[in-house]
């Protein structure tokens, strides 16, 4: 058994902090309660005592979702030591995750919230709405050491509520002002909406994409990756990355798809299978993904 887990640093006493009352932006949502818990009482759950705001909004994209907008203490977590993974440094502007894919091995993190690893991991997500300030205020400071960052490594930072909130421009943004290198994982298309930052960022520092295309079975992805785009809408992604002039690869994860799709099987299984990166991405140095 492993005795630490890269996740370990997402538990919260690193986790959100003080309150948030954000507005809508424009965007039609409605605030069902603030600083209260799911059941209406409060104090259930450990978020709500750090003044998370509860949020929903009224669009099909995000019928059953509940979305928690807090202010974190941090945004940069360091890798356990222990942790085998080839980076040091993380970038997770959200938790939980709306693609919903059942091998989710970065489902035991949202437990650490106390929520549960199955539906609460689906639809409630811990948004960090001023993870771009708290970027820049790391990069500037004297101890950071400009090392690479990667994103994609808990949840994926381009889940459809990137759509709404905006945070990777920010993160992006940061990341090239300091010439800091990083490389992001994700299933979401939604990252080509950032092709004018990367494109700018690639310019000052090492860049690295990867998009992860488990497979290309229709009724597979229906089954087992309910929320994210479909896969071929992936690799047209990466490929547009690449025509841009950026590098982008494709991880596949054929063992996890085999596990995950077994007859019988009812529940999400504890760990994805081994991933094999197909044309990994000079710049990105990329776990087994969770993303
Ligand atoms: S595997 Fe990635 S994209 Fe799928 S639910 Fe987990 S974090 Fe989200």
């Amino acid at each position: 058994m492993l005795e630490s887990m890269r996740w370990d640093n997402l538990r919260l006493d690193d986790g959100p902090g003080s309150a948030s009352a954000s507005g809508d932006g424009g965007h039609r949502c409605r605030d069902d309660q603030e600083g209260r818990g799911r059941d209406g009482q409060g104090g259930q759950v450990p978020l709500f005592g750090r003044g998370a705001v509860m949020r929903t909004f009224d669009t099909p994209g995000f019928a059953g979702m509940t979305f928690y907008e807090v202010q974190a203490k941090s945004i940069v977590s360091r890798v356990p030591d222990a942790s085998r993974m080839p980076f040091r440094w993380t970038i997770n502007p959200y938790r939980g995750c709306q693609h919903a894919c059942a091998y989710c091995f970065a489902r035991n993190s949202h437990t650490y919230l106390d929520l549960d690893a199955g539906a609460d991991f689906n639809s409630t997500v811990v948004v960090k709405v001023n993870a771009p300030e708290l970027l820049r205020k790391k990069l500037a400071s004297a101890n950071w050491p400009g090392e690479h960052i990667a994103m994609g490594t808990n949840v994926d930072c381009y889940q459809r509520a990137e759509g709404r909130y905006g945070l990777m421009r920010g993160i992006i943004a940061a990341l090239r002002d300091a010439a800091n290198p990083f490389s992001i994982l994700t299933k979401g298309t939604l990252v080509l909406r950032d092709l004018d930052l990367l494109l700018e960022a690639a310019q000052v520092t090492e860049v690295g994409l990867n998009v992860s295309a488990a497979f290309v079975d229709k009724a597979l992805w229906r089954a087992i990756e309910p929320g994210a785009p479909a896969p071929e809408r992936r690799i047209e992604a990466c490929a547009a990355l690449n025509d841009a002039g950026l590098r982008c690869g494709v991880l596949m994860g054929p063992n996890a798809t085999a596990s995950a799709a077994a007859p019988g099987r009812s529940a999400p299984p504890p760990r994805a299978g081994p991933v094999t990166p197909a044309r990994p991405s000079p710049a990105a140095p990329q776990p087994p993904m969770s993303s």
